[in-house]
């Protein structure tokens, strides 16, 4: 019992779409069935050692005991800013161009609160990550989503979009390389983006959080390698997925100043930093050696290349997964994303994630995580073949 009601704002919630899948895959387990899990995004890959190493001398230091800078400490803004000098050749002022975030979740969650009024429309892909549009709920605005489809190469088709739907859009998220369809996003889009914008008075939020995470020389480019990005948007980004950092939360966005320090006197006022030894850590992910990034990246390659041998053998569809750890594939004929992904379950002992919980533009679809070892990704592949749909 509940003395008082809930903030309306709760009902925006929607109940959790993996509560029944959920539910199965413990009876399951509890019967003692071996199940493969290939639903997650989080990767298996522990964090690399001179990462730790450097955490664990850092967590020492007494000064770090203290609160630390809002913004982040200078010498990690300097890191970022040095990393996209090095990676993108973008120059940013590590000052005024770069803001540090407890994971990239803290800033997407956390932009539309500085945006987004009651009655504001932001601009979100379906599908996508469920923080963009529940962030915006929780701000008092409204989504449009922006179906991601296979003929536009999972990119959102800006011309589509209604003109009373553009007069109250204050702002986009987009997310490339994306989570979940894997299609990477050109210059030549990210122009587009911007011409947009501008046009329509949109900030752009672009989630790169798999910017390094791509096969066969497919190196995704930066939103801000676009000329005029800063003047509309940002860019977030994350040691999650490039250093298998989940657990630490660090993250980042740079790009705009006026909307970099907007976000950061909002967080100001609702966490403290991220404890500076988590910092150094950072700054050693981003500026000592790289080798374990290439390293990961074979590993995600050597399993995709698994697991694409065995959906062809079966004929199933799926899109060249270019970048990510994921394969997003279609449902075959007689069956939705939701009964698809009952099916593995029940008959295979394979969790997926339906491209229906990831928004009404992921129906027809199932994704597959590359976020087990390859003996289980073997082992998936053999028990998929072994099933008729
Ligand atoms: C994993 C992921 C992130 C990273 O979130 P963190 O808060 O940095 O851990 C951001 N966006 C997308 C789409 C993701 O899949």
């Amino acid at each position: 019992m509940l003395l008082v009601e809930k903030a309306s704002r709760m009902n925006s919630i929607p109940p959790y779409l993996f509560a029944e899948l959920d539910k199965k895959k413990r009876e399951l387990v509890n019967a003692g069935k071996d199940i493969i899990d290939l639903g997650i995004g989080d990767p298996d890959i522990p964090t690399p050692s001179h990462i730790i190493k450097k955490m664990a001398k850092a967590c020492e230091k007494g000064e770090n005991h203290r609160y630390p800078p809002y913004p982040g400490t200078l010498p990690f803004r300097e890191a970022v800013a040095k990393w996209y000098k090095n990676r993108f050749d973008v120059e940013l002022d590590p000052e005024n161009e770069v803001l540090a975030l407890i994971g990239s979740k803290d800033g997407i969650a956390h932009i539309p609160f500085v945006f987004i009024d009651s009655g504001d429309i932001a601009l979100v892909p379906s599908p996508g990550y469920p923080v963009y549009h529940q962030s915006v709920a929780f701000a008092g605005g409204d989504s449009f989503f922006m179906i991601l489809k296979k003929e536009n190469h999972f990119l959102p088709d800006l011309g589509a979009i209604p003109s009373e739907v553009l007069s109250r859009a204050k702002m986009m998220f987009i997310n490339y390389p994306n989570n979940p369809t894997s299609a990477i996003a050109s210059l030549d889009f990210f122009n587009s983006v911007i011409s947009f914008a501008k046009k329509h008075k949109v900030l752009v939020c672009h989630d790169a959080a798999y910017s390094e995470i791509y096969f066969d020389g497919n190196k995704p480019v930066s939103f801000l390698q676009a000329d005029g990005a800063k003047d509309v948007g940002v860019e977030f980004h994350s040691f999650s997925k490039t250093y298998n950092m989940t657990g630490w939360r660090l993250g980042w966005v740079v790009g705009n100043r006026e909307v970099i320090k907007a976000l950061g006197l909002f967080k100001s006022h609702i966490d403290s930093g991220i404890f500076s030894a988590i910092q150094e850590a950072g700054i050693e992910a981003l500026t000592g050696d790289q080798s374990s990034v290439e390293v990961m990246r074979n590993i995600y390659q050597e399993r995709r290349d698994i697991l694409v041998k065995y959906l062809k053998d079966i004929g199933l569809d799926f899109e060249p997964c270019n970048a990510t750890f994921y394969l997003w594939v279609q449902v075959p004929k007689g069956y939705s994303s939701t009964s698809f992904t009952s099916y593995l379950l029940e008959k295979a002992g394979i969790v997926v994630t339906p491209g229906s919980g990831l928004g009404e533009g992921g129906e027809g679809y199932i994704r597959i995580s590359l976020t087990a070892d390859k003996k289980r990704i073997e082992e998936a592949g053999k028990r998929l073949s072994s099933i008729k749909f």
